[in-house]
């Protein structure tokens, strides 16, 4: 049994459960990031809120002028009903009818004004409401396949998991020691392999001795300078 072509795999095995564990946080930083749509949501509320004010103060406007209205009705009926003699009182009468003619021109542009607003703000919500649903469908198609990415590292976990078990199954309990230490301490890198003659994590060089016998895997052999398992 060649100790160290295991414990290679192993560390394969456990480095891929920790890319999985990586993906996964990732994976779900997405799936609760609904910034975007949040956004939307809150613009298409303002305008919509905007659009509404707007409105209403059309509508009060509207019935000022109708209140204008019935009154310069009435003194324009006091006006020339021929019932007012007194020239003081007609003059006055004047004076009242120019006063709310003025005043309902006043309203009426003020109306014009704002119901060229609110046609503006109705084209706001109206492109709003477009950007909301379309962040909406954005977000349900990266939620659909960030859903799908977690299932299918489940399944990846499910069997590294399995081969993990069974590769552990297989070396004894000092090896495994000897593994699980390195690796908590080497930032998940317990074996190295060697390249050129050298160790391929630190580099250092490895003496002939030491390659033949990690070629032969009977026995765990280390790095002299990083310490970490050696590996043909
Ligand atoms: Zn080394």
């Amino acid at each position: 049994m060649n100790v160290i072509l295991l414990l290679t795999e192993l560390q394969n095995i456990d480095l891929a459960s920790n890319e999985n564990a990586r993906t996964r946080a990732e994976t779900r930083a997405k799936l609760a990031d609904t910034a975007q749509l949040t956004a939307a949501r809150v613009a298409l509320e303002s305008g919509a809120t905007q659009h509404t004010e707007l409105e209403s103060a059309l509508r009060a406007l509207e019935l000022e002028t109708g209140g204008l209205a019935e009154k310069l009705a009435q003194v324009n009926e006091r006006l020339y009903s021929g019932r007012i003699t007194n020239a003081k009182e007609l003059a006055g009468l004047n004076e009242d009818e120019k006063m709310l003619q003025r005043r309902k021109g006043e309203l009426e542009d003020r109306a014009l004004a704002l119901m060229e607003q609110i046609e503006h703000a109705a084209a706001d919500v109206n492109q709003k409401h477009a950007t909301y649903e379309r962040s909406a469908a954005e977000t349900q198609t990266r939620q659909e396949h960030a859903q799908a990415a977690l299932r299918e590292l489940d399944a990846s976990d499910t069997e590294l998991e399995r081969k993990r078990a069974a590769l552990r199954a297989q070396l004894d309990a000092n090896t495994l020691r000897a593994y699980d230490h390195l690796r908590a301490a080497k930032k998940g890198r317990a074996v190295a392999l060697i390249k050129n003659s050298a160790c391929g994590q630190c580099g250092f060089a490895v003496p002939s001795g030491l390659m033949s016998r990690a070629k032969v895997g009977s026995e765990l052999v280390f790095c002299v300078n990083c310490e970490r398992i050696l590996a043909p």
